[in-house]
């Protein structure tokens, strides 16, 4: 059985106070025993966020990383070891904010992932199609394409080794979620693209949705047989909301 994971992405938001009153907010909730939980907040506030979070279940990621795993001149990026001696587990990598924005290619998103694994973070690897993309009937092109460049590198072993998070790009942000069926398509091909491969493997893979989760869609999503947890932006800036999907995981 796959254990659930619900990842909230706090993007660029935050101040050291605000983010005091948020970590408050989640000290109060009831963690779920059977749901993996992780917050990847702006990079500034991990520190603040690890000193906060000690004595709760939820683990700490990163929202991106440099891809080389050596120190160098790498101006305003942080490499994924120094992100593991700050107390991370997690970084998520090819985020399609950082796709569209930052113009990462998927061969920066495979050395990203390259490089989180060779320090021990589990990258967690975003992937999901444009609007138009999915009115031309692309979805299965775009999102096998951003996978294979990982599978060809990697395998399905270290694939397996991170986590992969189907993000369709118009739902993110945008309050328009995906319908639980028409995610759990993308995710049950997803897996069943991995499984031609190796099934063993594919079996053990955690297939994250992402895009406008709610506490009130939460539920109906992670239902689903191939949806293993969430991504969630906006909704986990919020603790009470953040506390209610990731206990939805622990009933879906
Ligand atoms: C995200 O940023 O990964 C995301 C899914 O955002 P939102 O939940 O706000 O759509």
């Amino acid at each position: 059985m796959r254990r659930p994971l619900v990842a909230g992405n706090w993007k660029m938001h935050g101040t050291r106070q605000s983010v005091e009153s948020l970590l408050q907010g989640l000290s109060q909730q009831d963690w779920p025993s059977d749901v993996d939980v992780m917050i990847a907040p702006p990079a500034l506030f991990i520190q603040q966020c690890r000193d906060a979070l000690t004595d709760l279940p939820v683990r700490l990621g990163a929202q991106s990383c440099a891809y080389q795993a050596e120190p160098g001149a790498l101006t305003g990026e942080i490499s994924p070891a120094q992100l593991r001696d700050a107390g991370c587990e997690f970084v998520l990598v090819g985020h399609s904010e950082r796709r569209s924005l930052f113009a990462e290619t998927d061969e920066i998103v495979c050395r990203k992932f390259a490089a989180a694994l060779a320090c021990g973070l589990r990258p967690v690897l975003c992937v999901g199609e444009t609007r138009e993309q999915r009115d031309a009937q692309l979805t299965a092109e775009v999102v096998g394409g951003q996978l294979q460049v990982i599978l060809d590198t990697f395998g399905v072993g270290g694939l397996a080794q991170g986590v992969v998070a189907y993000e369709p790009v118009w739902a993110i942000g945008t309050g328009l979620t995906a319908e639980p069926e028409q995610a759990q398509d993308v995710h049950a091909m997803i897996r069943a693209r991995l499984a031609m491969l190796d099934d063993e493997q594919a079996q053990r893979v955690q297939i994250l949705y992402g895009g406008s989760v709610k506490a009130d869609n939460a539920e109906a999503l992670f239902s689903m047989p191939d949806i293993d947890g969430g991504l969630v932006g906006g909704a986990s800036l919020n603790a009470d909301e953040f506390g209610a999907i990731v206990r939805a995981a622990g009933r879906a």
